[in-house]
């Protein structure tokens, strides 16, 4: 028996979910990530039932001086990120309540944002979801949440109660303000990296009618819709949310005729207090060119994710992110020169901070970034160059995007770093977690 089977077969007595090896049916299914790009190759996998197996797990990988990876979806995936460890799904972890007199929810590890919205949409209430609802609850909330909705309501991190977390030392730890301080205010935001993650408790929030969506206007116009953009937006009041994007898709029969194979121009939008004020405000945008699809109306709030039509399915994903400090004309200017419609990435998109995402959280956290203006955004399918960024250089942090793990590395302040560094070292000494 080689000492790999005999691993597996130990962490089977250990562990009552399912445990696989490289080489057995069934591995792949279990390690597999939502970005394709990324080839998830752990010692052997283990899919967790419950907080008490993820934390058996954990003392059996500290046992045998093996690494840990943890993995949802996939969504967040980097390369090498777990090789050669012992990977937890959390997949299993599926519990989920709502309170809605309290406007809380109770979420496993396992639910994707998709399930959370179904849960809470019928009591009138929203979770701070991000764009894709196929996106996991828990790695979008390590990393901070950048909900489409976050103008209104602020980082999604902000407005987590408290985590149940399988620490390195093997026990289960509740973790809210009051009760593990230094770790609650490294879980928000902080990336992850501090243990398992088995459930977290989180806000909803009232939202009796949502008018959102998206306008898409032809590439060609790009120029005009980018500088209308960024003045209409500016004029925005901070509970009315945008973003802008690029959008360069495939000619894939799925997608709608006007956006197949063209490069477009699409504006979201999301306004949580009501239609007709919604509309008011998005009036003037409708007018910076000719639109060729418009999606904006009152929508049912598990329809988030229609205000940016993320793709669902699982696809190779290469992002490069950073943030802004500011959107002159100037910087529209050069940013749309740096592109032409052949070099363009997938998707390219500002999305606008300010509002309830400058304001410190009710319990400080790992998030340092409240005072940038926008995010700046590229995905593609493949590494594609950065002209884009280049030619936003004078206006631009180059520091990466905190809320969104996949992308470049972060450069966080050096308070936050150091902080978050010695957070490290006392819960996880050794190192156990990746
Ligand atoms: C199409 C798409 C749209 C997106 N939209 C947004 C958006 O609108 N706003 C935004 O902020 N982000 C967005 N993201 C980024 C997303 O939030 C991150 O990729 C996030 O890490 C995904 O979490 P996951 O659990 O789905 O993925 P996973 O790859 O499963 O997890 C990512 C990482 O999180 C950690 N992790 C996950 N679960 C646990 C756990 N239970 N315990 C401990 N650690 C854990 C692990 O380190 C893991 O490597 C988007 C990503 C994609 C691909």
């Amino acid at each position: 028996m080689n000492e790999n089977t005999k691993l597996i077969e130990e962490l089977r007595e250990a562990v009552a979910g399912p445990v696989f090896g490289p080489d057995e049916a069934g591995y792949a299914a279990e390690t597999g990530a939502h970005n394709l790009a990324v080839e998830v190759r752990p010692a052997l996998v283990v899919g967790a039932l419950d907080g008490r197996d993820a934390a058996a797990a954990v003392r059996f990988a500290a046992g045998r001086g093996l690494s840990v990876a943890v993995q949802s979806t996939g969504h967040g995936a980097v390369p090498g990120h777990a090789d050669g460890t012992l990977l937890i799904n959390t997949g299993r972890l599926r519990e989920l309540s709502v309170d809605a007199e309290a406007r809380t929810a109770r979420i496993g590890a396992g639910n994707r944002w998709a399930d959370v919205l179904a849960a809470t949409a019928p009591h009138g209430l929203l979770p701070l979801a991000g764009s894709a609802p196929g996106v996991g609850v828990v790695g979008y909330l390590l990393g901070g949440g950048l909900s489409p909705l976050g103008r209104a309501f602020g980082f999604a991190a902000d407005h987590v109660r408290a985590f149940e977390l399988v620490t390195a030392d093997g026990g289960i730890r509740r973790v809210e303000a009051e009760r593990e301080p230094d770790l609650f205010w490294a879980l928000r935001g902080g990336g992850g990296g501090l243990g398992v993650v088995t459930a977290v408790e989180i806000d909803l929030f009232p939202v009796p009618h949502l008018y959102a969506g998206a306008v898409y206007f032809p590439g060609e116009r790009a120029a005009d819709v980018l500088h209308a953009y960024r003045a209409w937006q500016e004029a925005l009041p901070e509970a009315a949310c945008a973003s802008v994007a690029l959008l360069n898709l495939p000619p894939l029969p799925h997608l709608p005729e006007p956006l197949r194979g063209r490069f477009t121009v699409a504006v979201r939008f999301a306004y949580p207090h009501g239609p007709e004020e919604g509309a008011r405000l998005l009036a003037p945008m409708l007018t910076a060119a000719e639109p060729i699809m418009e999606a904006v109306g009152e929508l049912p709030l598990d329809a988030l994710g229609m205000i940016h039509s993320d793709p669902a399915d699982p696809m190779p994903i290469w992002e490069h992110g950073d943030l802004l400090d500011d959107l002159p004309a100037e910087a529209v200017d050069a940013l749309l020169a740096s592109l032409t419609p052949e070099q363009a990435p997938l998707v390219l998109e500002l999305r606008a901070l300010g509002g309830a995402f400058s304001r410190p959280a009710r319990h400080p956290n790992a998030l340092d970034t409240r005072d940038a203006a926008h995010t700046l955004l590229a995905v593609n399918p493949f590494p594609i160059g950065l002209a884009p960024f280049e030619a936003l250089r004078p206006w631009l942090r180059g520091a990466g995007l905190p809320t969104l793990r996949g992308a470049n590395p972060i450069a966080r302040d050096p308070e936050t770093a150091a902080r978050l560094a010695a957070i490290k070292s006392a819960y996880d000494p050794t190192a156990l977690f990746r």
